[in-house]
């Protein structure tokens, strides 16, 4: 039985061939499908969830503080010695 194969160009726009062998009417390269395409809302909200869980608390904002006035005062001691 011939196989024949169509060729086609990835509907995202990067430009990439898909070789479509099997007659399933791919439109897209691998996990293409999603480019260029809005995040649904529930999964929005958990990203935007996920970066408010980055922010740094004040506790912390004062121990890196600490640490950077640590480094500092070495910093100046050397440039004082
Ligand atoms: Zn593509």
């Amino acid at each position: 039985m011939e196989q024949k194969n169509i060729m086609k160009y990835c509907k995202c726009g990067c430009g990439q061939e898909i070789i479509d062998n099997n007659y399933t009417n791919k439109q897209f390269v691998n996990f293409h499908q999603n480019r260029g395409r809005k995040f649904p809302t529930e999964f929005g909200r958990k990203i935007s969830k996920t970066l408010k869980g980055h922010h740094v608390s004040d506790e912390t904002r004062k121990k890196i503080s600490d640490s950077l006035k640590g480094h500092s005062y070495s910093s100046c001691y050397y440039r004082n010695s």
